[in-house]
């Protein structure tokens, strides 16, 4: 894949955090002014929420093309299916390593933080709360049974496990399998001239985003539910500091400061859209252009990772189990928080990459130690903060595993190639 210009880099980065810093100021500025103002209620915001509908369904209209078209090409290029298989193994148990420490940093956040207690809920909650799916349902989901109706419905892990098959019966298939794996690669190459096209946007659409959101919320909803930010915020900045950094200075043999500052582009990404799915296209073009990993083991690891890796949502489910069971008064033993982080675990792997999904999937993890699923209500509020900080840690989370199964793998991880 060919990088995205080398002189253009700084600037772009420098604009995408310029308009976020932009938008989180005239979000706050403008929310409590709002009411009051006719051409900020009815034309100023509704510009600015469109401009930012626009940058996500940009970022959305690259998922399905792009990781059908590189994780098949991925995979073939491997060209060996033991290789394949050991990549694999590494992947999925770095993934589900990290999210199982994910949790546990999430239960010590919220027992320290303690932020539901005193809140004396009791049954006058009548919020009702959408029904999570099953165990049985989040595994039976991962196995398509039409695919061009998974790409149709843009179903993550069922197009990952059709493009999986697909990849190594290319592999398997020899010279004709060659030539259908290029023609992929051809696409995914194409593919990402439209993600170059489409970062030429971010900071507008990063403006935009952060901006409606500020403005919609402001900074008073924050006010009561402040230690849960708070343990999810600390939990995260925790998890990558420790967790991530380990991984890379014991594994890539490079510093955090190497590895935070490539990848930079794509936290800010995924902070502000919510979406590690969305935030792909910047994931995958990080990891290559800054760190120099290669396409066959960055376009198996990141889309699997954007689908089944969510450290950041586990961190959360683990945090808001605790802040439920301490709102509600129930008092959770030892086993219920270690039933805690195998549910949450499976959880997170079954969450899809979209904004909100892991507040869906957070009902599965209350039923499964029996606790309140109306406990949801008193998250919703403030979801999207939470959203934000999950999101962003699930995509640094995939970006370490994948620094980490490239340089197991032999590769010499580059030095940055911007200087800013
Ligand atoms: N928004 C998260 C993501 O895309 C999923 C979640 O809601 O936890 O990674």
């Amino acid at each position: 894949m060919s990088p995205i210009h080398v002189s253009r880099r700084p600037s772009l980065l420098l604009k995408i955090a310029i308009g976020f810093f932009l938008g989180i100021i005239f979000g706050f500025i403008v929310a409590p002014i709002i009411p009051g103002s006719v051409v900020l209620k009815d034309y100023v915001m509704p510009t600015i929420d469109l401009i930012g509908k626009i940058f996500l369904r940009l970022l959305m209209m690259l998922i399905v093309p792009l990781v059908s078209s590189s994780l098949v090409a991925g995979t073939a290029s491997v060209g060996d299916i033991r290789k394949l298989g050991r990549i694999g193994v590494k992947t999925v148990a770095l993934y589900l390593i990290t999210t199982a420490i994910a949790i546990f940093i999430g239960l010590a956040c919220g027992n320290l933080f303690r932020p539901g207690i005193g809140m004396n809920i009791t049954d006058e909650l009548t919020a009702t709360a959408k029904e999570g799916k099953s165990i049985a349902d989040v595994i039976l989901d991962i196995f398509p049974s039409n695919p061009i109706a998974s790409l149709g419905n843009s179903n993550m892990l069922q197009i990952i496990v059709f493009s999986l098959f697909f990849g190594i019966a290319c592999i398997m298939a020899g010279e004709r399998g060659k030539r259908l794996s290029n023609l992929f690669e051809d696409i995914s190459e194409v593919m990402y001239k439209i993600v170059h096209m489409v970062m030429a946007f971010a900071p507008y659409g990063v403006f935009a985003l952060i901006a409606t959101t500020a403005a919609k919320f402001g900074i008073v909803i924050l006010a009561p539910f402040v230690k849960v930010i708070a343990a999810v915020y600390v939990g995260c900045i925790i998890h990558a500091i420790l967790i991530y950094s380990l991984m890379v200075v014991v594994f890539c043999r490079r510093s955090p400061f190497w590895y935070f500052r490539g990848i930079r582009e794509a936290a800010i990404t995924a902070f502000v859209t919510r979406s590690s799915s969305g935030s792909l296209p910047v994931t995958l073009s990080n990891v290559r252009d800054n760190f120099g990993v290669s396409e066959s083991v960055s376009s198996f690891v990141l889309p699997l990772g954007a689908t089944i890796n969510m450290d950041g949502t586990a961190l959360y489910q683990g945090v808001c189990a605790l802040f439920v069971a301490q709102a509600f008064g129930i008092p959770l033993t030892m086993n219920m928080q270690l039933g805690i982080v195998a549910t949450a675990t499976l959880a997170s792997v079954g969450t899809a990459g979209v904004p909100g999904a892991g507040l869906i999937m957070l009902t599965m993890v209350l039923t499964s130690v029996g606790l309140p699923i109306e406990g949801i209500a008193l998250v919703a509020g403030i979801d999207v903060v939470l959203d934000s900080a999950r999101t962003c840690l699930n995509v640094v989370g995939d970006t370490a595993v994948c620094a980490v199964v490239a340089a197991s793998e032999g590769e010499t991880l580059t030095d940055l190639k911007f200087s800013a």
